[in-house]
């Protein structure tokens, strides 16, 4: 980089409000977003009547409406009573299902986009060669999609319920996974519990973050969550295992645990008897601490626990569903259909006791990552739909509208390390972003009301994102009903 340019490129930055119109010459950009109320995701503030420029895929600057010194726009969006919001990013999803399914999961990249989501962490399955085949193909422009962070597949123990994991045993088989996921070059590292055994468990949180990595996991039931969290751990998955981080006495439970002293059952018995708000909030600062964040899937949850009420067999959003995918919903409603009158009550009780603890986490300064879960196995739980379902639960469960917006952008964004290019609308960010007709500072449902999703510079219109709807429901008809 040459002096001069440097400075020109230091005087832009700082400059990055008013640059435009001290530049001296104008110049031609993609796309103009006019007059339009953009949402500061990190302050909570509203900022009326701004003029977004776009260009090659970026944000080039964003400045009072008509202050913008641009030669030629090739296209013009109108902002007037919109709400510009950065792109949802959706921290928790699955593909999977088995290699029959492979074009069903990918029939869901669109659905994500027309729901605002510009952005989807993979949390692992048994598709991960397409998944990250998928990842470079949207990146790249060939393939309609959010942009995919994937953990390939997951680490686990031998014979785990989980088919396409990697396996481990031993400490050489544990370096050799992870030498495997770096080559293919993964965003993050996934760890879940079915047969890890607790040694290898902390082992592997060591090791990732050792090697500049960052983890997300399922906690063994013997290991306590802090001890976890202390080791290096980057996400809690799933907000059972972050209540049972409230527990005063967890570290005794989880021990009690390990030495067959208590069953899961008794353990969880003993974190409703002994949770308390101090104890929990206590438990939580150390988390934020660490830098540990939780993505709390309370949609998945909420589902499950409460399905003896709702009946979703008439959902309309199953045509956006493959067959395939929506066959392995069964596993969860068979499995809840066994429970008898306590079971339920228990399950309810569960459900409301561990997403009462949202707003702790929130107060503790731990980082809420917004994730459903969704994919296949996870009952009705919608891939797009179903982050909206989420912010809905934040929010009816303690957080503010913006607590839930952040969780859906920028936390996820620091979580990942894109905070440079992702995560808030600014100059110099990717210009994924989404115009909403109504304010979701005032009533978080706003991010149903989508107007306009523009993803790598690229405007979809509301005509357009319902034509990707359409597009989706006429490619799963077309799906065999066995596939
Ligand atoms: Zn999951």
């Amino acid at each position: 980089m040459s002096r001069l340019h440097a400075a020109a490129v230091a005087l832009g930055a700082c400059l990055a409000g008013m640059a435009p119109t001290l530049r001296a010459q104008p110049t031609d950009v993609d796309m103009l977003v006019r007059d339009v109320t953009v949402i500061d995701v990190v302050e909570g503030r509203r900022v009326p009547h701004r003029d977004i420029v776009v260009d090659a895929g970026r944000i080039v600057a964003i400045v009072p409406t008509g202050t913008a010194r641009v030669a030629r726009i090739a296209t013009t969006v109108d902002g007037k009573g919109r709400f510009a919001i950065p792109g949802l990013w959706d921290m928790h999803v699955h593909f999977g299902g088995g290699a029959a399914l492979i074009e069903e999961n990918r029939a869901l990249l669109p659905l994500y986009v027309a729901h605002g989501i510009t952005g989807v962490r993979d949390a692992a399955g048994d598709l991960s060669d397409s998944v990250l085949a998928w990842r470079d193909a949207v990146a790249a422009g060939r393939e309609l999609g959010p942009r995919i962070f994937t953990s390939g597949p997951k680490i686990e123990g031998k014979d785990s319920i989980w088919p396409g994991d990697l396996e481990i045993e031993d400490e050489a088989g544990l370096d050799a996974a992870l030498d495997s996921l770096v080559a293919r070059n993964v965003d993050f590292i996934k760890i879940t519990d079915n047969t890890l055994s607790p040694t290898l468990f902390m082992s592997a949180l060591k090791k990732v973050r050792a090697r500049g990595l960052v983890s997300s996991a399922h906690i063994p039931m013997a290991v306590p969550v802090a001890e976890a969290s202390a080791a290096g751990l980057g996400s809690i998955e799933h907000i059972a295992y972050a209540y049972k981080a409230g527990a005063p006495d967890e570290a005794a439970l989880s021990q009690a645990f390990a030495a067959g002293a208590r069953d899961a059952r008794a353990v969880w018995d003993g974190v409703d008897a002994s949770f308390t708000r101090d104890s929990a909030l206590a438990a939580y600062r150390r988390l934020a601490a660490n830098g540990t964040s939780v993505t709390p899937t309370l949609n998945g949850s909420r589902v499950v626990a409460y399905l003896d009420q709702d009946n979703h067999a008439g959902d309309a959003y199953l045509q956006y569903i493959g067959p395939g995918l929506q066959a392995t919903y069964a596993w969860r409603v068979e499995r809840a259909g066994k429970d008898d009158a306590e079971a339920i009550t228990r399950r309810h009780a569960r459900f409301e006791r561990q997403a009462a603890i949202l707003p702790l986490l929130q107060e503790a300064g731990v980082r809420i990552l917004a994730g459903t879960d969704a994919g296949f196995l996870n009952s009705f739980n919608y891939p797009g739909v179903g982050l909206h379902d989420e912010l809905d639960l934040f929010v009816r469960y303690g957080l503010t509208p913006l607590q839930a917006l952040q969780a859906a952008t920028i936390n996820g964004a620091r979580f990942l390390g894109h905070d440079d290019t992702h995560g808030t609308l600014a100059a110099g960010k990717a210009a994924d972003l989404v115009l909403l007709r109504a304010d979701p500072l005032h009533d978080i449902r706003a991010v149903r009301a989508i107007d306009t999703v523009i993803l790598q510079g690229r405007a979809h219109g509301r005509a357009a994102l319902d034509a990707m709807l359409d597009h989706v429901r006429a490619r799963v008809a077309a799906m065999p009903a066995t596939p």
